[in-house]
């Protein structure tokens, strides 16, 4: 049985699970999983000419330039995975310029679908207040019922710590600016018909199998 490409736009709220279902798609479908927040990280980590104009925004929580995006994007995109399978765009658009020039530059092929991977907004709080990330090598944790203080990793014997912008008031604000930012491009997917939400309460393999159901029914 051969396997479907697919060109896929994912939005939803930080705390979705957005980023784990990304992976597992990417996987599912052969396609490679673009998130541009990992790229300018990259970038930034790479101390690019990018990476520093970058750095400064993305410090004080703003976005970086359309044009910049989009560029970005349009020469991931037409490297060769992404023209013979298709792609997962993760973090783009996020403004509607970068959706309306998303449509002009892959306007042979258009995308598939737009898929918001609902999570209400008081579970993905709870999801993300009980978020701990071992300083040193990244690996993400939920605290659980047992008090681990410390708290060390079981992958490098790292601190397990809580980010610094976990807190619920930090937490708060990214969600407002998240839900500004995105209420202009779910009207303007929807507008076009491409927009489906996709519950994402529940199980990652529930999910999971929420999400291939409704991408498949677009193929
Ligand atoms: P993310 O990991 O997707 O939350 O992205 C981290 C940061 O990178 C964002 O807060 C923005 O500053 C920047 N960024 C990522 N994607 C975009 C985009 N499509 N447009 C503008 N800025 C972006």
């Amino acid at each position: 049985m051969t396997i479907k490409g697919a060109r896929l736009v994912i939005l939803g709220r930080q705390g979705s699970g957005k980023g784990t279902q990304c992976v597992r798609l990417s996987q599912h479908y052969v396609v490679p999983h673009i998130s541009t927040g990992d790229m300018l990280r990259a970038a930034v980590r790479e101390k690019s000419e990018l990476g520093r104009q970058a750095k400064t925004v993305m410090d004080g929580g703003g976005l970086v330039g359309d044009e910049v995006m989009v560029g970005l994007v349009q020469a991931r995109i037409d490297q060769d995975d992404a023209r013979s399978r298709g792609y997962i765009l993760d973090g783009f658009p996020r403004t509607v310029v970068q959706a309306v020039e998303l449509d002009r530059i892959t306007q042979d092929r258009g995308l598939d679908v737009v898929i918001d991977l609902v999570v209400p907004r008081e579970i993905v709080l709870t999801r993300i207040t009980a978020r701990r990330v071992c300083r040193d090598c990244g690996t993400n944790y939920t605290v659980g019922s047992v008090d681990r203080r410390p708290w060390l990793c079981d992958n490098c014997g790292g601190d397990v710590v809580q980010r610094d912008d976990d807190t619920p008031e930090a937490i708060n604000r990214r969600l407002d600016l998240y839900e500004s930012q995105t209420a202009p491009l779910i009207e303007f997917y929807g507008r076009t018909s491409r927009l489906v939400e996709v519950n994402g309460v529940g199980t990652p393999d529930q999910v999971f199998q929420r999400l291939t159901t409704t991408i498949d029914a677009r193929l």
